[in-house]
């Protein structure tokens, strides 16, 4: 629409200038001097060093030009991405500033657009009579002269400046000049701001995505006390419900504690889960793993998203599962099940009115494919470029966009590719594929029959008395005689006075820990076995025990059956062990 800047009621300054009164175009007394005009231009050169914002700077361009020049006012277009109008974004204009700001001017839309649209600068003496000048809406007709000039860059136009005098002056060619040079040096330096501004942008991004990155590692560690305690709790009910059930003759009485132990099984399950996730599995080494046991355990973990609140919200998913057969990969497992959670998740949301989830497993000998398909909302081509990139989110402040970079590069770490395919409307299908290790690659897991030796003595030492008691109760119970104790210093004297087949310690006590328990056995006789027993033993893989004095760890809660192999296995291992001295 409007290009010109209708006669706006604009008091002239004082210094009018740039123009003429009469057709000749001799330099009136007014205008401004050349020399006035270069110290304008170079204070916009010293504005490319200003630290101000974006409006701040175009405010100061829009009145160098008003000043240079000596006009009424000088407004400053730049073209939305948005919605590609052009918008009054800085005004020197005193009156109908809202009217100016808040009109929109469309490519080739009077003066205004059509210097956008065509890129030259041009002038309109006495707009007021001309036809390719638009009015204001908002602003009186009055007698006008505009001239405008296109703001540049590489892609083309940006925006534009324009100049408006009131009264019956004329603009120059040797005005137009001045505008364009000054218009030369304003694109540079609206480009350099407006780049700053996404820069910022992008850095209080970063400032939010490091806070929340902090917060979940404070939350991680909160947590990792939360599993323990838990799993102490988890211990001892199991436990006890475990023991009681051998005790009692009552069936009834028996039902219930099977059915007692199978929910506190199942509660252990999920904080185990909890802590599996909660670790970065970054220095694992991989090895090789199912791909349907990483599809079962994904959905696993994502259960309580399309079971639990999807039923609290009335959304039906529907989850098929395609398994050509078992197909085995070198991989972390726990990464794996991240890197297929992530896109279960992804594809979740984007179907928050329900739908259907496909997960597949496919390829041939030598690649294993592995997809992830859903029916949700898809992606335009431009999206799909993006979905990578760290911090690309549409999910607002919901999101993090760090999701499929994380993935992306646990599969890269894998030798893997990850590709997709989607339409707007028609729903995504994520496919990774793996180069494939046969099926016998995989470690078989031989289970060596424990022989029962009986009548071991045993050092047991946990400074919680419920574990305590059901593990010694337990131990006993099998034959075995024991001494209890329930602080690590007591412990380590009864180890330097008594003879044992193997010490049972819990990890986390105060003053004296498992750590120390366990050396001062090794120190005292280098061939006594130490079994730990611990809520954080899910976090030490045993080839991290290295010379801790540790030859084994049984994670809380575990089964007594467990523990009772455990100590056995380890006192029969000692006795055939070769004598060290
Ligand atoms: P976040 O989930 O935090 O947004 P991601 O990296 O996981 O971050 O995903 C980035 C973006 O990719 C999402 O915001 C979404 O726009 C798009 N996206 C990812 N998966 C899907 C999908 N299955 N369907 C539609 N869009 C998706
Ligand atoms: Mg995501």
């Amino acid at each position: 629409m409007t290009s010109m800047l209708a006669a706006q009621g604009i008091s002239r300054p004082t210094a009018t200038a740039g123009r003429n009164i009469a057709s000749p175009a001799t330099p009136g007394p007014g205008r401004t001097s050349d020399q006035h005009r270069l110290s304008v231009l170079l204070e916009a050169i010293e504005l490319r060093q200003s630290a101000d914002d974006l409006s701040a700077v175009l405010q100061k361009l829009v009145e160098l030009v008003t000043r240079g020049l000596g006009v009424s006012s000088v407004t400053l277009y730049l073209a939305a991405k948005e919605d590609g109008l052009l918008h009054a974004l800085a005004t020197s204009a005193q009156h109908h500033r809202d009217h100016i700001l808040e009109f929109p001017v469309e490519f080739g839309d009077g003066l205004t657009g059509s210097v956008a649209a065509s890129g030259r600068a041009r002038i309109i003496n006495h707009a007021e009579n001309s036809s390719d000048a638009v009015q204001i809406p908002g602003t009186p007709v009055e007698p006008e002269s505009v001239m405008a000039v296109p703001l540049m860059c590489a892609q083309g136009t940006t925006g534009v400046l324009l100049a408006s005098s009131e009264g019956y002056e004329e603009f120059l060619a040797t005005d137009l000049d001045w505008l364009k040079v000054f218009g030369c040096l304003a694109s540079g330096i609206v480009h350099e701001s407006a780049l700053q501004a996404v820069t910022d942008a992008e850095r209080q991004n970063l400032k939010d995505q490091l806070l929340h990155a902090e917060k979940m590692r404070v939350l991680g560690e909160m947590a990792s006390g939360v599993f323990h305690d838990i799993n102490n709790i988890l211990g001892a009910v199991i436990g006890r419900a475990e023991m009681m059930q051998y005790k009692t003759s009552d069936e009834e009485f028996k039902k219930a504690l099977a059915q007692m132990e199978k929910i506190a099984l199942q509660g252990a399950a999920t904080v185990k889960r909890l802590q599996e996730f909660a670790k970065s599995h970054q220095d694992q080494e991989p090895a090789p793993t199912t791909l349907s046991q990483v599809i079962e355990d994904s959905l696993e973990v994502t259960r309580h998203r399309w079971e639990t609140q999807a039923q609290q919200k009335g959304i039906i998913y529907k989850i098929v599962r395609n398994s050509d057969g078992p197909r085995v990969v070198r991989g972390v497992h726990p990464q794996l099940v991240d890197a297929v959670a992530n896109l279960i998740l992804n594809a979740l949301d984007a179907m928050p009115q329900g739908g259907t989830l496909k997960i597949e497993t496919s390829g041939e000998a030598s690649t294993c494919v592995l997809t992830v398909c859903d029916t949700g909302v898809g992606m335009s081509a431009e999206q799909i470029g993006k979905v990578f990139s760290p911090f690309f989110t549409t999910k607002g402040p919901r999101g993090t966009g760090l999701g499929l970079t994380v993935v992306r590069d646990i599969i890269k770490r894998l030798e893997g590719k990850i590709d997709l395919a989607s339409q707007p409307g028609e729903g995504t299908t994520f496919r990774i594929e793996f180069p494939s290790v046969p099926a016998d690659g995989a470690p078989a897991q031989v289970q060596a029959e424990p022989e029962q030796p009986c009548g071991l003595r045993l050092l047991l030492v946990d400074d919680d008395h419920t574990i305590l008691d059901v593990v010694a109760e337990a131990l006993q119970d099998a034959g075995h005689k024991v001494d209890v104790f329930d602080n690590g210093g007591d412990a380590v004297d009864a180890i330097t006075r008594n003879t044992y087949d193997v010490v049972v310690t819990d990890l986390g006590m105060p003053d004296v820990t498992g750590w120390d328990v366990a050396r001062a056995a090794k120190l005292h006789e280098p061939r006594l076995p130490v079994l730990v027993i611990s809520g954080w033993g899910a976090q030490y893989g045993d080839d991290c025990l290295g010379d801790t004095g540790v030859d084994a760890m049984l994670a809380k809660p575990f089964h007594l059956q467990q523990l009772r192999e455990n100590v056995e296995r380890l006192a029969k291992a000692s006795r055939t062990a070769p004598q060290a001295r």
